[in-house]
């Protein structure tokens, strides 16, 4: 079987306007050929399930930049579902190490709304929807990088890791968007008894890991950014650039794979 795995902003929504609209007739003819679509994006599940709904797909998805999946392949999680969430732990991680360290990190537990929006650029709306977190702590750090680097090993001793995004130091479980997208892969692998053949679409540099692992990468073009560097997996022809940004490239790049047969 095959399953098309893409990013969100600046993929499948347009950079400015957050429509997917121009990708629509891929996304409908991914659906008459039933080939799943697995959303992975930085956002908390909250945020992802109307866009879902909006585009008529359902899960899994991979949420908070790979931090957690939601839906069916997480189910061998189940057993977990008892202990805390991801989410909780790094909150109590916070209240229990050295103030002097705690006192260097605000993360989205720490504001309100109106902060959160301030921070982000969200609307009140959207940003009551990105606290809505179970299993990643985006903020900021103010410490000297000495505290930094203690604070990462404290993180470290108890499974955690930070990454440093554009905006945030985001704290959260040592996963990834390409390891959750594994597991997805071999989720269905298990449920269809079939080999799994998969595409990635993305535009960031938190994108690109996901994008190697792919049986096809495609690197949508964004302008806003400086362009992903090429990679050997590029070089052997596995990863493709779009002309265009966004859900006009995410609808002429999945168009031409289904023109190829890849798809
Ligand atoms: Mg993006």
């Amino acid at each position: 079987m095959k399953l098309v795995f893409t990013d969100l902003d600046g993929t499948l929504l347009d950079h400015d306007s957050y429509s997917f609209e121009a990708a629509r007739p891929a996304l409908n003819l991914l659906a008459a050929r039933g080939i799943p679509v697995i959303l992975a994006s930085s956002k908390t599940e909250a945020e992802m399930r109307p866009i879902a709904e909006a585009i008529g797909i359902s899960y899994p998805m991979i949420v908070e930049n790979g931090a957690g999946i939601v839906g069916p392949a997480s189910e061998q999680h189940a057993t977990d579902v008892h202990s805390e969430s991801p989410y909780k732990r790094l909150r109590g991680f916070l209240r229990e190490i050295p103030k002097e360290l705690s006192a260097c990190f605000e993360g989205f537990g720490d504001w309100d709304v109106g902060r959160v929006a301030k921070e982000t650029g969200l609307s009140a709306a959207s940003a009551e929807l990105a606290r809505q977190r179970r299993f990643s702590e985006p903020g900021l750090f103010s410490g000297t990088e000495e505290q930094k680097q203690a604070f990462v090993d404290l993180l470290a001793s108890e499974g955690f890791t930070a990454v440093q995004g554009g905006r945030f130091f985001t704290l959260m479980p040592k996963t990834s968007k390409a390891e959750r997208m594994s597991e997805v892969v071999d989720h269905f692998r298990r449920a269809s008894g079939e080999p799994v053949r998969t595409v990635a679409l993305g535009d960031a540099p938190n994108d690109l890991a996901m994008l190697e692992v792919a049986d096809c990468g495609i690197i949508i073009a964004n302008p806003a950014h400086r362009p992903l560097p090429v990679t050997e997996r590029e070089r052997q022809g596995a990863i493709l650039r779009s002309e265009q940004s966004g859900p006009e490239g995410w609808n002429i790049m999945i168009h031409q794979l289904v023109a190829t047969g890849f798809l």
